[in-house]
């Protein structure tokens, strides 16, 4: 809501920050940060003062705890209202009056913190300007991020400040990183109320098959005959009472915690046993969390207690299965979608299936549950992405607004890191040891290309009738400068040409479109995903290499056509921002990749059909490539090169 106006003048003389009111809330962290951007945008220095404001004071930034909240400011809203010559800065406690001194900071000194090294001046401000009056509150209760694969505690402590900037309020994360970096990023999470969420596939932290499978098999699953440890099985009162004991003893002593998550163990082996036959999976596992939140309410704890459906190993049971009656909040994730299409505008059976899952969900949860919906989404996943990490914001714009009709609350995004697929390609699949230089292995596109689809996902969940043309244009200017308009064609030339990559990740589970010299056991017809294998001609599908190279081709082209009409309007040119120049870069790098793809899988082809040398000169051409950019398949098929006997 905006109401009224007023001129309020940064005044390097008069100007002060006030921290108002109570000492018990702790407001210095917003006072510095409102010193800290106010000198940057404008060049002057504010002192801070405690204290209440007195009658002759002027030119004041002050911030304080809402004395009452009002109806129009919900948990997280904030007020910026303007008295006296006064600025006010009010929210409900430290997290909101943090959005609103950066909500003032962007509007007033027009900053925009685009990335985590990433802060800009977008457009410089007056130092008197007509300030509106506004009450603001995020359209979506909890806007949040998933960290999975981070490695170290600094890369957390960007994400935690970045959230905080751009609004969002939940950081999740598991249990282990949590307890071996929380010295560090506690006082960070602390000095920006941000709320803290721990779980993941964690059951095994508290029910340790390697401590007890032995002592207490009866404790787990029974799966086809015996007793596995890879689930516990649920209605064995003795270990779900050592299981849920360890559970509420963990969140006793971490009183920090907002929100636990206990996921299934990350596989399908369901518990057998006669008892928890008597219903289904979901509803064993749905009991199961439901007593951990009675013990919790019991032990005067207030985590909430949060149930996860979604597709594991492509298993549609846990996703599409919904409890009669439920009492939990509810996450539901549908990995697998394709993202040139949006949630509530499918291509295909599988996104249909997805859109109804989830409208399903959203009426379950508001109609028969009265709990909270949130959705897991995987736009800064990359594992999922791939190294052709596509630009989503077009998707994620219009996504945002379909669940928002779906009756969905609450959205959280994965972030996969660059660094952790890089490893998971070099260590789990390629079976090569950790060497220190990762870091310029194929392409890390974190700072042109997630960090933006974080930007519009924050951005749409606080405020979803925002359109996404007049954010994208923001975003571009803000970013690339003078070459605004130029980064955004390429923006838009990547997302449509990449977004259609990632439905491979599903047809080729657990592949991707990227991983060319390496086959799913699965495809082979086994029941059970146990691995990948490397390449053999005599198992192969011809279909695969040929839909990839025709595929790979065509972007090439479409993207080279880009290029150069871009090329026009000064896409080499030197003067540009580095933000600019690593979008640049990135988009050339796109086209060598997808021209290595394809000239690797047009030798696969010709492999099959027993065309030898033609095979190899298209290894040859792609290996130069791929030494080029130093990409993976490099290491995967030089060995072909030098040995023809292996072909
Ligand atoms: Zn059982």
């Amino acid at each position: 809501m905006i109401g009224n106006g007023c001129w309020f003048e940064f005044d390097e003389v008069r100007g002060k920050i006030i921290i108002d009111g109570p000492m018990t809330t702790d407001l210095s962290f917003a006072a510095e940060e409102m010193q800290k951007y106010v000198r940057r945008a404008h060049g002057m220095f504010l002192p801070i003062q405690r204290g209440v404001l007195s009658e002759s004071t002027q030119n004041a930034i002050v911030v304080r705890i809402m004395a009452e909240r009002l109806a129009t400011v919900e948990e997280d809203g904030f007020a910026i209202t303007y008295r006296n010559g006064n600025v006010f800065i009010e929210g409900n406690g430290i997290r909101s009056v943090l959005y609103g001194t950066y909500r003032f900071l962007e509007l007033y000194a027009g900053m925009r913190w685009l990335t985590p090294d990433h802060e800009v001046i977008y457009e410089p401000t007056d130092r008197k300007v007509w300030i509106e009056e506004r009450h603001d509150r995020p359209d979506f209760r909890r806007r949040g991020i998933i960290l999975e694969g981070v490695q170290s505690a600094s890369y957390a402590i960007g994400v935690i400040d970045w959230m905080s900037k751009n609004g969002c309020d939940l950081l999740m994360m598991t249990i282990e990183f949590w307890d071996e970096h929380q010295a560090a990023l506690r006082p960070e999470m602390q000095a920006r109320q941000l709320r803290l969420g721990l779980g993941g596939h964690s059951l095994d932290r508290f029910l340790s098959p390697g401590d007890y499978f032995e002592v207490h098999p009866e404790w787990f699953a029974w799966y086809e005959g015996g007793r596995v440890a890879a689930q516990p099985c649920f209605s064995n009162q003795e270990g779900i009472a050592f299981l849920i004991g360890r559970i509420v003893d963990y969140c006793r002593q971490e009183p920090d915690m907002d929100t636990l998550s206990l996921f299934p163990n990350d596989n399908k082996y369901f518990c057998q046993c006669p008892s928890c036959s008597t219903q289904s999976f979901v509803s064993n596992y749905t009991t199961f969390l439901e007593t951990v939140r009675d013990q919790l309410e019991a032990d005067g704890q207030s985590v909430r207690i949060q149930m996860l459906a979604y597709n594991a190993q492509i298993e549609w049971t846990m996703l599409e299965s919904m409890p009669e009656a439920a009492s939990l909040d509810v996450m539901v994730a549908c990995w697998g979608r394709d993202y040139r299409q949006t949630i509530g505008s499918p291509a295909g059976d599988r996104d249909e299936r997805f859109r109804r899952i989830v409208a399903d969900w959203g009426q379950a949860c508001s109609q028969r549950y009265h709990s909270s919906l949130s959705v897991y989404e995987y736009y800064a996943d990359y594992w999922m992405m791939t190294s052709l990490f596509p630009p989503l914001a077009r998707t994620i714009c219009k996504d945002i607004e379909e669940y928002r009709s779906m009756g969905v609350q609450e959205m959280i995004c994965l972030l996969l890191p660059y660094e952790k697929s890089v490893r998971i390609m070099q260590e789990e699949i390629m079976g090569l040891p950790r060497e220190n230089n990762l870091a310029d292995r194929e392409f890390n596109s974190e700072t042109p290309v997630m960090w933006l689809n974080l930007y519009m996902f924050a951005r749409k969940l606080w405020n979803s009738s925002l359109d996404e043309a007049g954010l994208i244009d923001e975003y571009c200017r803000a970013a690339f400068g003078q070459h605004g308009d130029t980064g955004k064609t390429l923006l838009y030339a990547l997302e449509q040409q990449l977004a259609q990559l990632t439905v491979y990740n599903t047809r080729w589970f657990k592949l991707r479109y990227t991983d060319v010299w390496i086959r799913d056991h699965r495809s082979k017809g086994k029941a059970v995903v146990t691995g990948v294998s490397p390449w053999a001609k005599e198992e192969d599908e011809p279909e695969i290499p040929a839909e990839r190279s025709e595929v790979s081709r065509r972007i090439v082209e479409e993207l080279e056509d880009v290029w150069h009409k871009a090329a026009h309007q000064g896409a080499h040119s030197d003067e540009s921002t580095l933000l600019y120049q690593a979008l640049t870069q990135y988009f050339r790098y796109v086209i060598q990749k997808l021209r290595s793809i394809d000239k690797q899988s047009s030798a696969q082809s010709k492999l099959i059909r027993q065309e030898t040398e033609e095979a190899m000169s298209d290894l040859t051409e792609a290996l130069q490539i791929e030494t080029e950019i130093r990409g993976w398949d490099a290491l995967h098929f030089a060995h072909r090169l030098r040995d023809p006997n292996v072909l």
